[in-house]
C-alpha cells in the first residue's frame, strides 16, 4: 500500500515516513500544499496524511480540490485542537483526523482502518480458502500457520486480497507497492509473484497475460 504525507515540520516528515516505511508501506512526501495536492491528484494513493497548517495552500483547500476528483482516503494531522478546526477538516473531505501530538500505533492503526474501508473491507480479518491474512499483524496464516513472507510479497498478497476478484494490472501493483524513490525495475512484480506462488501454491495468483494478475473471489 502506497501513502502520501503532506507534512511542512521535516523533522516529522522524515519521522513519519521512516516509520511508515517500517510499517511495510511504499511513503511519498510533500512539505507544502501545492506539492501535495499534484501528487495526491495523481491517483495512485491508498492513503494520505495531510497536515492543515501547510505552506502554499492550507490543508483545507488542499481537500476541497482534491475532493473535485479523488476518493482517496484522507488523516488529516493537526496542531490545533480547536473543534472547530476538525469539524472543517471533516467537512472539507477529511476521513478521519488526529491532533498532534499523537501516538504513532494509533496512526497507523487508524491508516489501516481507512484503507480496509476503502477496499470495502471492515474486518482486518481476509479469509481465502484455507489461508486467512491478518492486515493488522500483517501475517498470512494458512492452517493456523503463519507463512513466511518478506514485507513486499506480504504486501502484494494484501493488495490482490483487497482486489479479490478483480483483475489488477501490473501497473496498479506497480503504483501501490513502489514509492516514487523506490528504482527498483517493474519485472521485480513478476519476481515477487514468482515467489509467493511458492510460498502459498501455484494456484493461488492467476496470470491473465498480457493484463495482469488476479485472486479469485
Ligand atoms: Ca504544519
Amino acid at each position: 500500500m502506497r501513502v502520501l504525507v503532506i507534512e511542512d515540520e521535516p523533522d516529522l516528515l522524515s519521522a513519519l515516513a521512516q516509520s511508515l516505511r517500517e510499517a511495510g508501506y511504499a511513503v511519498d512526501c510533500a512539505e507544502e500544499g501545492c506539492e501535495g495536492l499534484f501528487k495526491a491528484s495523481s491517483g495512485g494513493y491508498d492513503a494520505v496524511v495531510l497536515d492543515l497548517m501547510l505552506p502554499g495552500l492550507d490543508g483545507w483547500t488542499l481537500l476541497r480540490e482534491l475532493r473535485k476528483s479523488q476518493t482517496v482516503p484522507v488523516l488529516v494531522l493537526t496542531a490545533r485542537d480547536a473543534l472547530p478546526d476538525r469539524v472543517r477538516g471533516l467537512d472539507a473531505g477529511a476521513d478521519d483526523y488526529l491532533t498532534k501530538p499523537f501516538q504513532l500505533a494509533e496512526l497507523l492503526a487508524r491508516l489501516r482502518a481507512l484503507i480496509r474501508r476503502a477496499a470495502g473491507k471492515a474486518s482486518p480479518r481476509i479469509a481465502m480458502g484455507e489461508l486467512e491474512i491478518d492486515t493488522a499483524a500483517r501475517v498470512v496464516w494458512r492452517d493456523g500457520e503463519a507463512v513466511p513472507l518478506t514485507p513486499r510479497e506480504y504486501a502484494l498478497v494484501e493488495f490482490l486480497a483487497m482486489h479479490k476478484g478483480e483483475l489488477v494490472t501490473r501497473t496498479m501493483i506497480y503504483d501501490h507497492l513502489f514509492d516514487e524513490e523506490d528504482d527498483s525495475m517493474s519485472n521485480l512484480v513478476d519476481v515477487h509473484v514468482s515467489n509467493v506462488r511458492k510460498k502459498l501454491g501455484k494456484d493461488f495468483i492467476t496470470t491473465r497475460r498480457g493484463e495482469g494478475y488476479l485472486i479469485h473471489a
